[in-house]
């Protein structure tokens, strides 16, 4: 069994899902599952159909008609005739009841919220987000099926089993690993990333940008051959293209450096994704879905990074914290203890922290939006300092002239240099 994960750019509009067709034909489609998120950027659009939603607004029902409207248009173009796709193909998807299929899931979304009584934002987040991927997945199922690839459409929320810890799940791997074992010997489906469900059957999401996740669950239930995610860039690069001039395709990378990666923040994939693949020594291929023959990068048990070059990440939008006591006391255990306390209970997620005998500093991640709270938490022991908006950058494999670079021109707040990895609070 092989496992393809196309994302969010693969599907983001007729022309990608038309590739999406093509990369199967020519890479074969045997015992194959694939997993496709939310087409473009519609969690998004979705995040902000409940942010309205929750503030009493009721323009979330006209976002909702644009969300629909767009899926729409989608699928209008197509069923207009492309290049190598035949006239037969197009009367079978046009007669494929997709529109109904796609008008059901968007009554479904509304009902979601016309419905809730739900105080927990979490839980109604699930409960609708998770129609992003619903609608994708229908709609490339039904263009696929259209133009003979026999594939069967699958929903994530049977297979995937976790507990309520609703928008960041956790996967019940047992319960998961039966479901899937029962309801996957199918040699080609198609579901949905990024959701499950939990034991009272309400959705559940496993995070955002979750689907890699999603991939690598199957994945390892499955005991597959290999992973291979789809994507808008030729591999891992050694650094973000968006953001870095002259990169360099990773070609073999060891799952533990991966992983690292990951971890610092390098987006191309979703840090949990990496050690179940690693449990079972599945390879995970990054490749770009505009030439699926090309090489792209594997992550496997190998020894060493091909090339050996310095890794750039680069974490915007984070917080940069420094605390010291109110009391001269030094920050010892217990302090810190206070302080891990704290930001667990807000969901901070730390990216790098340093203590000294008098002070403790931290570069995090407000997922959430609950950087007042923590704020209000912390000084009732503490003096705190804060800044918004640094980026945290990291180097991994760092040489004498990548710390020059990268410090030049920076006001930067904090540095730190351990044996492979340099990082630098830096602000905008
Ligand atoms: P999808 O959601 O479609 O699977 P993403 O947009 O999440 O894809 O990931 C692909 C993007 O990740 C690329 O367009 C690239 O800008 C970004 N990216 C960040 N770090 C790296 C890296 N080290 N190598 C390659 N791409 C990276
Ligand atoms: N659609 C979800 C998101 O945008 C999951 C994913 O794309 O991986 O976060
Ligand atoms: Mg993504």
């Amino acid at each position: 069994m092989r496992i393809y994960k196309f994302g969010g750019a693969s599907v983001k509009d007729a022309v990608g899902i038309r590739n999406v067709g093509k990369v199967l034909k020519t890479m074969g489609t045997d015992r194959l599952g694939i997993v496709i998120s939310a087409m473009g950027k519609t969690t998004n659009a979705l995040e902000i159909i409940i942010a309205s939603y929750k503030s009493n607004d009721s323009v979330y029902l006209k976002q909702i008609d644009v969300l629909y409207e767009a899926h729409l248009a989608i699928i209008e173009d197509l069923k207009k005739p492309s290049e190598g796709i035949d006239d037969e193909s197009l009367v079978r998807f046009r007669e494929s009841g997709i529109d109904k299929d796609l008008k059901a899931i968007i009554e479904s979304l509304k009902g979601e919220l016309l419905r809730n009584k739900s105080r927990n934002y979490s839980f109604l987040y699930d409960q609708v987000v998770s129609h992003g991927e619903l609608m994708s997945t229908r709609i490339v199922t039904a263009f696929l099926k259209a133009c003979g690839i026999p594939v069967k459409w699958k929903d994530a929320r049977q297979l995937i089993r976790t507990d309520n810890k609703y928008r960041d799940a956790t996967v019940d791997w047992e319960q998961t690993e039966k479901q899937i074992l029962e309801q996957c010997s199918d040699e080609l489906f198609i579901t949905q990333g990024f959701i499950g469900s939990d034991e009272n059957g309400f959705t559940t999401t496993l995070g955002r940008e979750g689907s890699d996740y999603t991939a690598a669950i199957l994945a390892y239930c499955l005991d597959a051959a290999e992973v291979t995610i789809w994507k808008d860039v030729p591999g891992v690069l050694n650094a973000d293209p968006r953001v870095f001039k002259n990169t360099v395709l990773l070609e073999k990378i060891p799952y533990d450096e991966a992983i690292e990666l990951a971890f610092y923040g390098a987006s191309v994939i979703h840090p949990k994704t990496l050690q179940p693949l690693q449990r079972k020594g599945i390879p995970l291929n990054v490749k770009s879905f505009l030439n699926p023959k090309s090489v792209g990068s594997v992550i496997t048990s190998s020894k060493h990074l091909v090339p050996t070059t310095p890794c750039f990440i680069v974490r915007k939008n984070m917080v940069f914290l420094r605390i010291s006591s109110r009391d001269f006391s030094f920050i010892g255990e217990s302090n810190i203890s206070d302080i891990f306390h704290e930001l667990s209970e807000n969901k901070m997620q730390v990216g790098l922290l340093q203590n000294s005998a008098i002070s403790f500093s931290l570069c995090i991640e407000d997922k959430y939006g609950r950087i007042s709270t923590l704020l209000k938490g912390l000084e009732k022991k503490f003096k705190v300092s804060h800044v918004t908006g640094v980026s945290l950058f990291t180097v991994r494999h760092y040489d004498g002239d990548t710390i020059e670079d990268m410090e030049h021109g920076k006001n930067v707040l904090l540095k730190q240099r351990a044996q492979d990895t340099l990082q630098l609070v830096v602000q905008d």
